[in-house]
């Protein structure tokens, strides 16, 4: 993060105007701002938490990149992309969850670049985010852009802001789904998804 182009941003010019505010916090939080270790904080805290959100304004390249990775194909079995790692910021606390998003869906005479899909979670993971939300985004994108048969999302993951007040136990999951098409349809599509994801059916 710390190495990142944020002059390529729009929100980069405001990282000054954001460190200077969390210095004040960290002042407020009883900080002494000076010592060696904090000195540079402000400056890595702001670049963090502009990278993290930066995919608040990228919402435009999603249709670019589903739309530039498109092959025509008469394969029409489900397509199943599992695993693909996330880090997002919870909106209520600003605190991180991360995790797994299983992507599948069914062409309709289109597939896309397998490539594309892990990015197309970055651009909603990095912002402000409710894991339901994220879910439905997710398959929106792809439903809009690539108007397959079905689209099945499903997100596992950690809360920090859950974690670290013991609420739940400390690796229990959090887990949402989000269908469209077949997958609302046809309960057996919709199970041999499951299935091939490991998550339960209910
Ligand atoms: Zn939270």
């Amino acid at each position: 993060m710390d190495d990142y182009d944020f002059s390529l941003m729009k929100s980069g010019d405001n990282i000054p105007k954001i460190a200077e505010h969390v210095k004040e916090m960290l002042i407020l939080l009883g900080e002494d701002v000076h010592r060696e270790g904090l000195v540079k904080t402000p400056e890595r805290v702001a670049k963090a938490l502009t990278f993290l959100t930066m995919g608040e304004t990228q919402d435009d390249s999603v249709k670019e990149l589903m739309s530039t990775a498109v092959f025509s194909h008469e394969y029409d079995e489900m397509v199943l992309i599992k695993d693909i790692e996330f880090y997002s910021l919870c909106e209520h606390h600003m605190l991180p969850f991360y995790g797994r998003v299983h992507i599948a869906y069914i062409p309709n005479g289109k597939v896309i670049g397998l490539s594309k899909l892990p990015r197309v979670v970055d651009v909603y993971a990095r912002r402000l985010q409710i894991q339901e939300q994220m879910s439905m985004q997710i398959r929106d994108a792809i439903q809009n852009n690539l108007q397959p048969k079905g689209v099945a999302v499903v997100i596992e993951a950690h809360h920090m802001c859950m974690m670290v007040r013991g609420v739940q136990k400390q690796q229990s999951l959090t887990i949402t789904s989000s269908l469209s098409g077949e997958f609302l349809t046809d309960q057996k599509t919709r199970e041999e998804f499951m299935t091939l994801v490991h998550v339960k059916n209910d």
